[in-house]
């Protein structure tokens, strides 16, 4: 086949697709990075030069680009079966993964729902609690979710998320009761960080008392909230709202789209503090970030409430046309076998290291305000005057300027706002964590004249 020239490519990107979460006119005016191909933690531009995959594809991949497992793993299904459905057929590699992630996931988590996207997942997560407390004999309506959530950009999910920048031309569908969580009360309310925490749980047991009977569920990321901007949260929460949803008799729904598959130091956010939710949401690293699949885990009483006879209608009708897709599946199943607990166990030596490095050659830049990390998730945030809490000027493109000096460097990164992200695949190296940090020194200092 005739190999297209970047030129061509450019070209034809300008002329037809339509970027997500871009503005449109920007992308227009500038040319853009072409990427085709990846090796390990890098990926390989159209004119050849390497690049330290500095966000994991967008926080998803998880073991590098080309894995020789992955990669054969894919291959072998395809030697067999891309895709058959679920609906009414078994799929060998549906049912394995499956079986592993009961093995792997909180307790009790026993049942895999399949979709293709963190949103999707978060849907049958919605769908699924209205639907338990409705065969409950219960009319559950509402939703108690955190300021400044993301869950994704499908109706449901962006309801119970709210963004104001992604999401104000859309009002959310879904009565939806808000609750900050600490960090949300620091930023927003100037609580003094020792109180937040007993304040944020206040509010959740306020609202839970309030709506007594009306909550379907209580959703929330877990550890850290990533779009929000990375806002972490004291480990002591989670466990503290579950003993709160389990007092108010309500279901919790975690979303670990982007926390989990080992990003903040454990297999999910939830280990840290030995948390069952009753919904888990997963995605994004499910497949090592190589094919669209995700997963909302349910717990055997959620399952069994669905249970009836066939003219009763209580089964879940839903399904996507892709709904446990077997080459997906078959990535799932190699990325999860290369979660030994050797490879577990390496991580928070990472996070460590990533953590030394950016105090000594991030935190004293004059421009840094705060540097928020779990695990190898990171966010470090940027102002004009860090002291007085001035942010920089949208219209300034800050944290955008910021990733095209990174790139100039070696390192692609994708900003929120004036928030750089860093989240290096798992597989990151001690030279590359090095790089990578150096590279955001460097372009930060570089953009904000330090
Ligand atoms: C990315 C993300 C989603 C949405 O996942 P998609 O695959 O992009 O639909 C949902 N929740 C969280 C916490 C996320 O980070």
């Amino acid at each position: 086949m005739h190999e297209p020239r970047p030129s061509d490519i450019v070209a034809l990107d300008h002329a037809h697709l339509w970027h997500p979460f871009t503005q449109m006119q920007e992308w227009l005016a500038a040319d853009p990075l072409v990427i085709s191909a990846a090796e390990g933690n890098y990926l390989i531009g159209a004119d050849g030069r390497r690049y330290l995959d500095g966000v994991s594809s967008l926080w998803c991949n998880v073991h590098g680009h080309r894995h020789p497992a992955i990669d054969a793993a894919i291959r072998d299904q395809l030697h067999r079966v891309a895709h058959t459905t679920l609906l009414g057929l078994a799929s060998p590699p549906a049912a394995l993964v499956a079986a592993r992630l009961a093995a792997l996931a909180p307790a009790g988590l026993t049942r895999t729902f399949y979709s293709d996207a963190g949103a999707t997942a978060v849907e049958i997560a919605l769908k699924l609690a209205l639907q338990y407390w409705r065969l409950r004999g219960e009319d559950r309506p509402g939703f108690v979710a955190l300021v400044e959530a993301y869950h994704g950009d499908t109706l449901g999910a962006m309801s119970i998320g709210f963004s104001e920048t992604f999401h104000r031309f859309y009002r959310p569908l879904l009565p939806v009761e808000r609750v900050p969580a600490p960090y949300a009360l620091q930023r927003l309310e100037a609580r003094p960080e020792s109180e937040a925490l007993a304040i944020a749980l206040e509010r959740l047991d306020e609202t839970l008392r309030r709506k007594r009977g009306t909550i379907a569920a209580v959703v929330l990321e877990p550890l850290m909230q990533g779009a929000a901007g990375m806002w972490p949260q004291p480990v002591e929460y989670l466990r503290e709202v579950r003993a709160l949803t389990q007092r108010h008799e309500t279901l919790l729904v975690c979303d670990e789209v982007a926390t989990g598959f080992g990003r903040t130091g454990r297999l999910f956010a939830c280990d840290h503090t030995a948390t069952s939710p009753d919904l888990l949401v997963l995605g994004k690293g499910l497949t090592g970030g190589y094919l669209p699949l995700a997963a909302t885990l349910a717990t055997e009483e959620i399952f069994r409430a669905f249970l009836g006879p066939y003219d009763g209608y209580t089964a879940f009708f839903h399904g996507h046309t892709f709904t446990g897709n077997a080459l997906a599946c078959a990535a799932a199943l190699a990325s999860l076998q290369l979660f030994t607990p050797a490879m577990l166990a390496a991580i928070p030596a990472k996070a460590a290291a990533l953590a030394a490095a950016l105090a000594a050659a991030v935190r004293p830049l004059p421009s840094v305000f705060e540097i928020r990390q779990q695990g190898l998730m990171v966010g470090i945030e940027l102002m004009r005057d860090p002291q007085r809490r001035t942010g920089f000027a949208p219209a300034e493109r800050i944290g955008h300027r910021v990733i095209l000096a990174a790139r100039r460097r070696g390192v692609v990164l994708r900003p929120l706002g004036d928030v750089l992200v860093l989240m290096p695949p798992l597989s990151i190296g001690d030279d590359e964590i090095a790089t990578l940090v150096a590279v955001a020194a460097e372009s930060i200092a570089e953009v904000t004249g330090a």
